[in-house]
């Protein structure tokens, strides 16, 4: 128990390695869960926040609007949600499996590593 809360502590110091938060702009992921079970993409975005990232192309939302006048002639619009973290896992650049995040402590930096080969997840 102790150690969980430890770790817990330590992760909050530093702000990108919030925990729940392990993505970063770049990563390759693949959707786990929901309508785009399957897909991958890559994450341009990361919202602290609420845990989410946006993948372009990924979470479309279909949205039906009126035609309000002739700027706005109506229709089907998409547009790209964030999606939760918990909804999609990295895919590891090294062994391309689709894997959890581990930390690794160097020296004086954390690293990101795969938990499936081991090898150092750029950042
Ligand atoms: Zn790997």
């Amino acid at each position: 128990m102790h150690a969980i809360r430890l770790r817990i502590v330590e992760e909050r110091c530093s702000a990108d390695l919030l925990p729940g938060m392990k993505l970063k702009k770049g990563d390759e992921i693949i959707v786990i869960v929901g309508k785009d079970k399957g897909r991958k993409g890559k994450v341009e975005k990361v919202f602290l926040k609420n845990d989410t990232v946006f993948i372009p192309g990924i979470n479309v939302y279909k949205r039906h609007t009126k035609k309000r006048d002739d700027k706005h002639p109506g229709g089907i619009i998409s547009l790209p949600k964030p999606i939760k973290v918990s909804k999609v896992m990295l895919v590891c650049p090294s062994c391309s499996h689709m894997t959890r995040i581990g930390y690794k402590k160097l020296k004086d930096e954390k690293i990101r590593i795969c938990r499936k080969c081991g090898q150092k997840i750029n950042s």
